[in-house]
């Protein structure tokens, strides 16, 4: 089973990996850049390669084609050239003469780049092609998704929190946040997504907001309870990034009582205090979204809640979501509130029939949500943003059994299912869709792993 490739953000100044200062510094003053020419030989082409700079290039004369990988001298990776500082290797067959003499120029433009600079193996190693450690760098989830979780510490205990059991991109404000999002290269992100724990716990968030909108984020969302929101002028400071700004509030439970067993926390006043935040965020004008993660307790109150929710805010909410609670963190300790998925179709349907009556938009997330083909006829109310073509899963917990899934015509745009479910569930509920095409919704996605190093680095 292939776990999707994820896109990673370098948070270290000086480390890997940089094609463009590769290509910049390097490739380009030793004559070995694209539409470059050297005895010969045409450069056609060059890409990064995991631990390479991959140079592809045509003899003039002969047409023939060749592929040539460098990167800093190192005894563990074979070469066909070592040279002080390099080491240079062809990929394929027919070696000839006229490769043995390119390897050994490009060998050579390389070694007097590298020493004009003042570069050693190491610097060049250390510049240029070292990986960061997971401490070093930010996953950015499918559907070019960042989170930035500001804080790890939670005012909540939510039944199902999958965050106790670790995530990834956990980065404290006081660790720098701020140096991080001013180097970050924004553009190429569809959204941010300040989350934590609790982000709100976090003083001086809303400028941290600010420095995300100034940077020029397309879409900022910002996760929490709602609680701190609920503070006189919490809410108006976040008024100035409010045209790309959402607020995803969490809210399990139209009653004080349910909603404190939900996030286990004995003070009902929470509920109120969040009913008063949404309520402002949408008199402001905010973009809300409520999530509503489903397990036992509440699961037969969810068209009841998508009700409620209907005649409290109406299409003042920009979407109502519900989220099958992931088998992992705090849900799996409380493995008995896990609800099969053929448990939650008739109340999610039910919800999602009332969002087809009314035009609010009433979902599941295209992550933690039911497989789609255990409710074909709703998978237009899963958000899907990743693509997971070729029988990839969004991460080295999920399957695709391929006794079940062979064949499935949703391949694409399902994130596969929790091997715990099916340990403890069975994959009875699944089946594969062959007699429906794919919903051909247009997922703006990234395919490739990639380091996206950010702007203030090196
Ligand atoms: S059959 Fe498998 S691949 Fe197809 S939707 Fe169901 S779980 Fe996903």
């Amino acid at each position: 089973m292939q776990a999707r490739d994820v896109t990673v953000l370098e948070r270290r100044p000086g480390s890997i990996a940089r094609p463009d200062k590769v290509a910049a510094d390097l490739l380009g003053p030793a004559g070995l850049g694209p539409g470059a020419h050297f005895d010969g030989w045409d450069i056609t082409a060059w890409a990064h390669e995991g631990d390479h700079a991959r140079i592809e290039m045509r003899h003039a004369a002969g047409l023939v084609e060749r592929t040539i990988l460098v990167r800093p001298h190192d005894a563990a990776f074979s070469a066909f050239l070592r040279t002080e500082r390099w080491n240079v290797s062809y990929r394929g067959d027919g070696f000839d003469g006229d490769l043995a003499r390119a390897l050994q120029a490009i060998g050579d433009r390389l070694e007097r780049v590298a020493l004009d600079l003042g570069f050693d193996a190491a610097d060049l190693q250390r510049r240029y092609y070292e990986r960061p450690t997971k401490d070093e760098v930010l996953e950015v989830s499918p559907g070019r998704k960042l989170y930035v979780r500001v804080t790890e510490h939670c005012d909540e205990a939510c039944l199902f929190c999958n965050a106790t059991e670790g995530v990834s991109n956990v980065m404290p404000a006081r660790s720098g946040v701020a140096d991080v999002l001013r180097g970050m290269p924004v553009g190429s992100l569809a959204q941010i997504i300040f989350s934590g724990g609790e982000p709100t716990l976090v003083k001086g968030l809303p400028e941290l907001v600010g420095l995300a909108y100034d940077r020029g984020a397309r879409d900022i969302i910002l996760q929490t309870n709602g609680v701190a929101l609920a503070a006189p002028g919490a809410l108006e400071a976040y008024l100035p990034y409010r045209d790309r700004l959402g607020i995803g509030f969490s809210l399990h439970a139209m009653e004080p009582g349910l909603s404190a067993a939900m996030i286990d926390h004995a003070d009902i006043d929470r509920f109120p205090a969040k009913l008063r935040a949404i309520d402002k965020a949408i008199a402001l004008g905010f973009r809300v979204k409520v999530t509503c993660v489903v397990m036992r307790p509440n699961l037969a109150q969810v068209p009841a809640f998508a009700q409620w929710c209907w005649d409290r805010w109406g299409l003042g909410l920009h979407r109502l979501q519900f989220s099958y609670a992931m088998p992992r963190g705090n849900a799996w300790l409380n493995q008995h509130l896990i609800a099969r998925f053929s448990e939650c179709t008739v109340a999610f349907a039910a919800a999602f029939e009332l969002g087809r009556r009314t035009g609010l938009r009433i979902e599941t997330s295209q992550s933690a949500c039911i497989p789609p083909c255990v409710m074909p006829d709703y998978v237009d109310h899963y958000d899907l943003y990743g693509d997971y073509s070729g029988g990839k899963v969004t991460d080295p917990e999920r399957v695709k059994p391929p006794d079940v899934c062979g064949g499935c015509k949703w391949d694409r745009i399902c994130t596969g299912v929790w091997q715990r479910y099916l340990d403890v569930f069975g994959a009875g509920e699944l089946h594969a869709i062959t007699d429906r095409p794919d919903p051909g919704t247009v997922i703006d996605d990234y395919h490739e792993a990639e380091v996206l190093a950010l702007d203030s680095c090196g």
